[in-house]
């Protein structure tokens, strides 16, 4: 399986992505947190990159690349699946990472998109910035996350959909919930995906389902 994921900051990217990988047992690619170790370790990527984490804002993609570029080659290595988690941010890193991955035979299969409203969103990241002391859970800088968010990575959801590889889920349910339902629609998806080409797949929404079923009662 070659999984991307879609989400807003706060929606659970790292744990449902960890979570699939465990489960599929493929390997993780988390940008954020690729970056942030070269922050912790003081590397001289960490010192360019860190008053961009600080700051909510996205770190330059050729710095992005180079550090990036080590995991991927492991990854490709390893036999080409993966779940990445961070990338693409923007519509230019989603047609950089299509062309090479495209390349390489290695395009991903599905791209899961964890939608979350802002509110839900603002709330778990205040709420993990107690816990977990992240440097940019701060109300500021989480409001230029989600700006971020909606400009420049939202827009690129069209264009997964458009091809037919885009799964939707409510991400606003327990972790648990979440994550029963992305292992699910990706144990079905699994012999379907390598067989049926791009243009004859449909993006599937699962969001639909939650007001409906909250209708049912
Ligand atoms: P979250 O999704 O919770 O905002 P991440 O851990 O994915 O957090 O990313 C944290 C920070 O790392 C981002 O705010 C940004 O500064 C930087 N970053 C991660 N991935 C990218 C990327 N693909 N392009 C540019 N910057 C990135």
């Amino acid at each position: 399986m070659r999984i991307g994921m879609i989400a807003p900051p706060g929606a659970g990217k790292g744990t449902q992505s960890a979570l699939i990988a465990a489960h599929f047992n493929i390997p993780h690619i988390c940008t954020g947190e690729i970056l942030r170790d070269h922050v912790k370790r003081g590397t001289a990527t960490g010192r360019v990159v860190s008053g961009y984490l600080d700051r909510g804002e996205l770190v330059p993609d050729e710095v992005l690349c180079d550090t990036v570029h080590q995991a991927l080659n492991d990854v490709i290595a390893a036999g080409g699946d993966f779940v990445l988690d961070g990338m693409p941010r923007t519509m230019d890193q989603a047609r950089a990472i299509h062309r090479v991955s495209t390349e390489l035979g290695m395009a991903a299969d599905v791209v899961l998109h964890l939608k979350a409203d802002d509110e839900t969103v603002r709330q778990r990241m205040l709420a993990r910035a107690a816990v977990e002391h992240r440097s940019d859970d701060t109300e500021p800088v989480i409001e230029r996350r989600l700006a971020l968010y909606h400009q420049m990575t939202e827009p690129i959801l069209a264009w997964y959909a458009f091809r037919g590889i885009l799964v939707t889920v409510d991400a606003t349910r327990t972790a648990a919930e979440v994550g029963r339902e992305i292992l699910g629609v990706l144990e079905v998806l699994r012999p379907v995906i390598r067989n049926v080409p791009e243009k004859m797949r449909r993006p599937v929404d699962l969001t639909m389902l939650t007001p409906a079923m909250a209708q049912r009662g």
